[in-house]
């Protein structure tokens, strides 16, 4: 029997966690699979947040925090928007939360009326959309091109907006493609929003400090939209701190109080110990994560240089985030290994299958001609990664 609710029923499995998730199943029958699949730092959380946490355990912080996150949190939240992105909040205007991911959640339903729109530009992380269809809204995708860096024009932005558009998700560092958008991109983005008072940015920031080289810049920063720009950032990435679950939002208060509202009835605050961790890693410069933020970089040069040694592929270098997007729409109608490539979900499941490489569709992203890699893993995986995928293709 299955009694579900029509909006359940329609709601598809995240595809990044899917992917993940199958990888591990293989994983745990004894057959060896890389895990190209989820976006994941494979550092160990620094040192100096690890202690924090444990004094926290000893400080005896084990009750229910405030919906919105600890005060010294909020403080400590502001002083990180001031000091690395010279945006000027109050705690009033910052939520906590389980991630980012709840971050987006509460923000989606604080604003969306079913029948809403809100554009998406391509390519997008998974869940913006299924969390806007959730929402009963309508989720309006903006294509891309690999050749234009995959990233949309301001052009393209104006022919999207209509009268139902409420909001827009801007992603920059972007996870899937890695594309920074430049504070140029931006103002020119910037200027089109600016005639259409109506739509509210959401503006992803989670990997602000991933970046190999264009500076990071955000559309709040920007006067004009500063009043109707919700910045969401979080810990997972940067820190390495996936399943600590911390991410928060800053924008308007009366968007905070409602997503505090929501989130009251939903979760209540996040997690005592994490909270106390997360100050002490917002303190501390910014420098003490670099070293992260370096090898990353080096991986992406060394699987970019294993990628371009396939023909077939087409591949961009991306500035930011730990994911490569090469497009191999060139191998569709044909067969490999006797087995049909029509998609992007069937060179997934082939090299899945084929080549033990577990990697994400790029049809979750809103782009079906890619397939997304991520290289947040060590040399040894990734060169073992591509070097079998490569024979594949070869073969
Ligand atoms: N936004 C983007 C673009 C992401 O890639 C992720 C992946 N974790 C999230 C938000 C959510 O992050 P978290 O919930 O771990 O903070
Ligand atoms: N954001 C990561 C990814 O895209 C983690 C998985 C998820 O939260 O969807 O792989």
């Amino acid at each position: 029997m299955n009694d579900l609710s029509q909006k359940v029923i329609n709601l598809p499995e995240s595809a990044t966690l899917a992917m993940a998730n199958k990888a591990r199943e293989i994983k745990s029958k004894g057959i060896d699979v890389i895990n190209l699949s989820i976006g994941e730092p494979d550092f160990n959380t620094p040192d100096f947040i690890k202690r924090a946490a444990i004094q926290a355990i000893q400080q005896d912080y084990n009750g229910y925090t405030p919906v919105d996150g600890y005060l010294e949190l909020r403080q400590a939240i502001c002083h990180k928007l001031q000091r690395d992105n010279q945006l000027e909040y109050e705690p009033h205007q910052i939520v906590v939360s389980t991630g980012a991911k709840q971050c987006i959640a509460n923000i989606l339903m604080a604003l969306l009326d079913p029948g809403d729109q809100v554009l998406l530009p391509c390519p997008y992380w998974v869940s913006y959309s299924a969390m806007t269809v959730l929402n009963q809204s309508n989720a309006i995708l903006i294509p891309s091109r690999i050749d234009s860096g995959y990233k949309i024009s301001a052009e393209q932005l104006k022919q999207s907006i209509t009268p139902k558009t409420k909001a827009v998700i801007f992603n920059s560092p972007n996870n899937p493609s890695g594309t920074v958008y430049s504070k140029e991109d931006f103002l020119a983005i910037g200027q089109v929003l600016r005639e259409h008072p109506q739509v509210y940015i959401i503006s992803d920031e989670i990997y602000e400090h991933i970046n190999y080289g264009v500076p990071h810049y955000s559309l709040a920063n920007i006067p004009e939209l500063y009043e109707r720009t919700i910045v969401v950032n979080g810990l997972s990435k940067a820190f390495a701190m996936t399943g600590w679950r911390l991410g928060y939002m800053a924008g308007p208060d009366w968007i905070a109080a409602a997503c505090k509202k929501i989130q009251g009835q939903f979760t209540s605050g996040t997690n005592c110990i994490t909270q106390r961790a997360a100050i002490t890693a917002l303190m501390h410069p910014v420098a003490e994560i670099q070293y992260m933020v370096n090898a990353f970089k080096k991986r992406r040069d060394f699987a970019l240089e294993l990628l371009k040694a396939i023909p077939q592929i087409n591949l961009i270098k991306p500035d930011g985030a730990f994911y490569l997007f090469p497009d191999i729409s060139s191998f569709y109608g044909t067969k490999i290994k006797g087995v049909p490539i029509n998609n992007s979900m069937d060179m997934a499941l082939f090299f899945l299958e084929h080549a033990k490489v577990a990697t994400v569709a790029g049809s979750a992203f809103g782009d079906k001609n890619a397939l997304r890699l991520s290289y947040a893993t060590s040399e040894q995986q990734i060169e073992k990664a591509i070097k079998a995928i490569a024979k594949l293709l070869s073969s």
